[in-house]
């Protein structure tokens, strides 16, 4: 018997193929019609467009007809024409059809166009099949190759980090503990303290918040690395842009030193943007219309600007300024205070209208292993702000001197039992070097246009929420 190889609808589409009989699968977006034909838009997921399939009903028989119903997946044999309606240019002709799983119409819960981001992110089972959900897949999808192209064409090395890490020396607080200890029945110690001698690696653990300091291991060895993969936070910020998992992108160069950091970091994310406006046109043209009218241009308009460098010290004036000028902010902003997302953004969509480079800033508001400046008191710390989003990339060149990174850290509190074989790569050849990370999901938010981050990641992890 001779079998049919499926055609993607991204192929059909092309219209290349008119004329000749093809097979196409699917699931169903919507049937309309009337008593002799049907229109069943048919959609694969390898492009936002549906096929538009014609049922002569005459042709087939009623039980499987009832059966074709929004949310079911279809198997077609038809001849593909030139279409004679109007929003597509080539339709499907049916011959055979085979319903491979029927979707109860009185259940399927994506029955009416027009759901509320809200209630799709209760059912994040199904919403891949909605067009914008369809959309933000594929283009996080191209925007991890775009992440591994920039890299390795420039001789990056990808280097995996791990997932499960004994230090605390990030971010002390924020991170979830891995244990294999019953909780309902702890080992003590005879001081009555958890016996942590009985865990799994016979010390505490967490899951990491960065793989920045194994990446730093790698690239004192490999010259320039990145690693592209999950962190966890388990701050306790409900904000559209925090995820308590989230995926980051960490690049550490060797013999980097901060204003090659910036060009590196600019260089990066107008890489990833030309990317999208390259490979993702028909996807970024759904969200525009119906999320963001202005994203494609917003996304030009970052491609043609340099991006405005200035200091923390600089940064602080200007908003200092606007505070005198009668600007009100939620929180109040000072030489040393950390910069909230409504001052990254009053920065960058108010008085500069580009995206900002800060560096610079206070050591104290900084982790222990970014480098001193000569005046002791600020660190080369780099934060990229964007419009709509704030900081979306953080980073920094790393203190490279033995004796300073293990005297800030003291002052910090992160023990040295902790981190001694960090301070080795201070002890062992070092050499000034550089990195930063990007939030994946941060980048998409960007890209794709949504306003809330549990919309560009699967099946977002936050406070209370993990149903899927
Ligand atoms: P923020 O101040 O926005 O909470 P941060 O300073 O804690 O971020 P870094 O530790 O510098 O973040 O992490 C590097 C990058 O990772 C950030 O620039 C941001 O793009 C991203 N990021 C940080 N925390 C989160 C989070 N909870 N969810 C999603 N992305 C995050
Ligand atoms: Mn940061």
């Amino acid at each position: 018997m001779y079998i049919m190889k499926r055609t993607k609808i991204i192929d059909l589409l092309r219209g290349e193929l008119v004329g000749q009989q093809v097979l196409v699968k699917g699931w169903v977006r919507t049937r309309r019609g009337n008593k002799a034909v049907s229109f069943v838009a048919l959609n694969d997921g390898s492009i936002i467009h549906n096929l538009q399939i014609v049922l002569d009903l005459a042709k087939f028989s009623p039980e499987e007809l009832t059966l074709i119903t929004t949310g079911a997946s279809l198997s077609v044999v038809g001849t593909l024409v030139a279409s004679q309606g109007q929003g597509q240019t080539v339709e499907l002709q049916a011959e055979r059809v085979e319903v491979l799983g029927a979707a109860d119409p009185t259940t399927y819960p994506l029955q009416k166009k027009g759901h509320s981001l809200e209630f799709l992110r209760e059912i994040a089972h199904l919403r891949p099949r909605t067009n914008t959900f369809g959309a933000i897949y594929r283009m996080r999808h191209h925007m991890a190759m775009a992440i591994h192209s920039f890299f390795h064409e420039r001789g990056f090395f990808y280097v995996h980090t791990p997932l499960i890490t004994a230090s605390d020396a990030e971010g002390a607080g924020q991170m979830f503990q891995v244990t294999t200890l019953d909780l309902e029945n702890l080992p003590r110690t005879e001081e009555g303290a958890v016996d942590y001698k009985e865990d799994f690696f016979a010390r505490p653990t967490s899951l990491t918040v960065s793989g920045q300091l194994e990446g730093e291991m790698a690239a004192m060895a490999l010259g320039a690395i990145y690693t592209f993969g999950p962190t966890f936070r388990a701050e306790n910020s409900n904000t559209p842009r925090h995820l308590a998992e989230f995926w980051m992108i960490e690049p550490e160069v060797a013999f980097l030193e901060i204003e090659e950091n910036m060009d590196l970091a600019e260089d990066f994310i107008k890489y990833c943007v030309q990317w999208a406006l390259d490979h993702c046109m028909e996807d970024l043209t759904f969200l525009s219309e119906h999320y963001d009218k202005e994203l494609i241009e917003r996304l030009r308009f970052v491609l043609a600007q340099p991006f405005k460098r200035m200091t923390y010290t600089e940064g602080i004036e200007i908003l200092e300024a606007a505070v005198a000028a009668g600007h009100k902010f939620e929180f109040p902003i000072y030489w040393g205070a950390d910069m909230a997302s409504e001052h990254e953004r009053y920065l960058v969509e108010e008085h500069f209208q580009r995206p900002v480079i800060v560096t610079d800033y206070p050591k104290e508001i900084k982790s222990f292993y970014m480098k001193l400046n000569e005046d002791g008191k600020t660190v080369r710390g780099m934060d990229v702000l964007f419009p709509k989003i704030g900081e979306i990339i953080g980073g920094s060149e790393r203190e490279a001197d033995y004796d300073k990174l293990l005297q800030r850290a003291q002052e910090v509190g992160v023990p040295e039992k902790d981190i001694w074989w960090y301070l080795d790569s201070r002890r062992y050849g070092t050499a000034p070097h550089s990195g930063f990370g990007l939030g994946f999901e941060r980048l998409l938010l960007f890209v794709t246009g949504m306003a809330n981050i549990r919309d560009v990641i699967p099946f977002p992890r936050t406070p209370r929420s993990a149903e899927f």
